[in-house]
């Protein structure tokens, strides 16, 4: 196993050059990708096409489109009032603030101009909310919508549950605030509604549903019958989650979703390709996006010391070794057992570009790979850019003796840690 001396040793370099500068954001604004999420726009045509109520709306990414686009919404409606949506992959919209200083990325405009105007405020800046970190996510696109006259609001999600192995419908009748302020406040204001996936949705699981969104009599029914296009969808499309936030009845009892949230299976990408080509990378943390289409399993992290290891346990051990040893490792990245050359320099670009990392571990048990590979990508790297931290390598295991000898040929380095 990997030395205490050498570990003490990365703990050591990443210390040195550490400036004290925590990253904005963290891991938990990093937005990993284990299952895609569409944009509110896109989510929600998903949803009409599955005839599913929802507003009429325009998504635009010009002041020239949504000029256009309010006339559109406008002319054939009697009221001229018109919600602006900001687009960014996160919830919180409503209350969130821009970059600019410009308040919330949700409004209710009452003029086709001042919706222009605000539409303009949005496009090309960063909201930030409670769920994007400190450095937000960019506005490339604006949603304009009929704005839905509502009597009330509710909430309702389909998400997979462990504890019942399948689907489970979440519904309340309180909803359009966060579901977990719901939660603390009234637990018994929300109801769960498990689906065995081997019987389908009942029609009493959707009558349940519309019951405890507060309808009954021909509401019910019409609702009931939402209740089921929506989770027909949902299997449909391979969605992992679903939540409208708010599902909203209107004066005359019908049900609208004025929100709209899906993610969906990334195993499920080969099936669901007309889905997956609508991904929208510039909402993903950078890095995440350059490990991806390199083929690399990477997480980043908060810390400052990179790690570069082959296979998911090793992978874990070695973040653990750091930080036992006081350190803070700055990501997870797992080449994996057919790491190429390439893809060895891809990772040592992504590593080397995160201006947190203070030094680069590499830690490799060659089973399956071959450790003269790794030295070769590790020597391609130091050839082709401009590493700027110290890399401390450990590699054991299948060609070592090669590896150990393609890197002493290159006399670039000074160390070996065993
Ligand atoms: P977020 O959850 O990101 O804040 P929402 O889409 O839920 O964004 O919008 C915030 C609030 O704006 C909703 O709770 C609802 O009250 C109101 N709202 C959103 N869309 C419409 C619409 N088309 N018509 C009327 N009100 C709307
Ligand atoms: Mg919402």
């Amino acid at each position: 196993m990997f030395s205490p001396r050498a570990a003490s040793a990365v703990v050591r370099a990443a210390a040195r050059g550490w400036r004290g500068a925590p990253r904005p954001g963290g891991a938990a604004a990093a937005g990993q990708r284990r299952a895609l999420s569409l944009h509110e726009y896109q989510s929600q045509a998903i949803m009409r096409e599955a005839g599913v109520a929802v507003p009429r709306s325009i998504a635009v990414t010009s002041v020239e489109e949504a000029r256009e686009a309010v006339a559109t919404l406008t002319s054939d409606s009697a009221s001229s009032d018109v919600v602006v949506k900001a687009q960014v992959l996160a919830g919180g919209r409503g209350l969130g603030s821009f970059t600019n200083g410009f308040k919330g990325g949700v409004h209710t405009c009452y003029s086709a101009d001042s919706a222009v105007e605000t539409a303009s405020k949005m496009l090309g800046g960063t909201l930030v909310t409670k769920q994007t970190g400190a450095r937000g996510r960019p506005c490339n696109t604006v949603m304009l919508a009929e704005r839905v006259y509502l009597r009330r609001e509710m909430y309702f999600a389909i998400l997979y549950d462990r504890e019942s192995q399948g689907p489970v419908i979440v519904a309340s009748a309180v909803g359009g605030t966060s579901i977990e302020d719901i939660a603390a406040a009234d637990p018994d204001a929300i109801v769960k509604v498990p689906v065995d996936l081997a019987v389908g949705l009942r029609d009493k699981d959707a009558s349940r549903v519309a019951s405890a969104l507060g309808f009954d009599g021909d509401s019910a029914t019409a609702c009931a019958e939402q209740v089921r296009r929506l989770y027909d969808m949902f299997l449909a499309k391979d969605a992992t989650l679903l939540e409208v936030n708010p599902m909203a009845e209107t004066p005359t009892g019908e049900v609208v979703c004025l929100d709209a949230k899906i993610s969906f299976d990334d195993n499920a990408s080969f099936r669901q390709a007309a889905i997956f080509e609508q991904r929208d990378t510039s909402q993903e943390e950078p890095r995440e996006v350059a490990a991806d289409a390199a083929g690399l399993n990477y997480i980043g992290l908060d810390g400052n010391i990179a790690c570069m290891v082959n296979g998911a346990g090793l992978a874990m051990a070695t973040m653990d070794i750091i930080k036992l040893h006081g350190g803070e490792p700055a990501n997870f990245l797992d080449v994996g057992g057919g790491a190429t050359e390439e893809q060895v320099t891809a990772a040592f670009r992504i590593l080397n570009e995160d201006a947190a990392v203070r030094a680069i571990l590499v830690n490799i048990f060659g089973g399956i790979m071959r450790c003269d590979v790794i030295a070769q990508g590790i020597i391609n790297a130091a050839q082709t850019l401009d590493l700027r931290v110290p890399v401390i390598v450990r590699l054991q295991g299948n060609k070592v003796e090669e590896a150990k000898a393609l890197i002493a040929k290159t006399g670039t380095c000074t160390t070996a840690l065993d």
